[in-house]
């Protein structure tokens, strides 16, 4: 499970978040929603430490991750982003082995062996031995899901995966994390695709200026919002 208590991050003076709490069972998905400039992927760097939070707590399997040095949290926290950052010269193999064998001081044998399952699992077990340029979009993030994986993290985050995708690459991708989802994977999504939220979250959480404004299951915030601004977003996206 993974718990954000009363978290408040600034950058400089700004607070642009202001305690927010939140709460994600285990095998569970939160898809958070919300405006540009909303907090949403300053919330996902507060939860994994890229940027040290001023105040509130993070717990991690019940544990707060404060005193956890960064890298160590991030073995346990996998993190997607809209760029996905491959390797160049490195295949895709390669690039799920490494965080592993680097990270975890895995043995190379092993670290391809395991590397080899998650690119069968995100579907590209015939494309291991691909560089980046040679993979379609779709397919590099698939990449970048499994290096993810690789590390067998607790919790994914995923920060608009697939908002950099041309439109026909969107729906694989959304179709894996819909799949990892259902395996019971604990994952907070941020999106802009209010159709997977509605499909596949349990809970879906409303930001705007750096607060959580309304939480609950994708049935009471996509069709009985609570606030004006949720109706007004709402409004804007659908
Ligand atoms: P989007 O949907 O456009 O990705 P977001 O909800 O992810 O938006 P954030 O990127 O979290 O929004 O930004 C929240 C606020 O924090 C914005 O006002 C942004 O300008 C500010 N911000 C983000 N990163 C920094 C930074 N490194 N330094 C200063 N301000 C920042
Ligand atoms: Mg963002």
């Amino acid at each position: 499970s993974l718990e954000i208590r009363d978290l408040t991050l600034a950058f400089g003076d700004i607070e642009v978040l202001r305690n927010v709490s939140l709460s994600v069972p285990a095998g569970t998905t939160t898809c958070i929603i919300g405006p540009s400039g909303s907090g949403k992927s300053t919330l996902l760097r507060g939860i994994n430490r890229l940027h040290e939070p001023k105040s509130g707590d993070v717990l991690l399997g019940g544990q707060s991750v404060l005193g956890v040095k960064p890298d160590g949290l991030r073995r346990r926290i996998g993190m997607v982003f809209q760029h996905f950052n491959l390797f160049p010269d490195h295949t895709a193999l390669e690039n799920v082995a490494l965080a592993p064998t680097n990270v975890k001081r895995m043995p190379r044998a092993q670290a391809r062996t395991l590397a080899h399952k998650h690119l069968a699992e995100v579907g590209l077990a015939e494309r291991a031995d691909h560089r980046p340029r040679d993979l379609s979009g779709g397919q590099q993030q698939r990449v970048a899901i499994a290096r993810a994986l690789a590390m067998e993290p607790e919790v994914m985050l995923f920060d608009e995966a697939t908002s950099a995708l041309d439109p026909e690459l969107v729906k694989g991708v959304l179709d894996l994390m819909a799949g990892l989802s259902h395996s019971g994977m604990t994952m907070v999504v941020v999106t802009h695709e209010m159709h997977f939220a509605r499909k596949v979250a349990d809970q879906v959480v409303f930001m705007d200026e750096g607060k959580v404004v309304e939480a609950g299951t994708p049935q009471q915030i996509f069709d009985n919002p609570g606030s004006d601004r949720l109706r007004r977003f709402l409004s804007e996206v659908l």
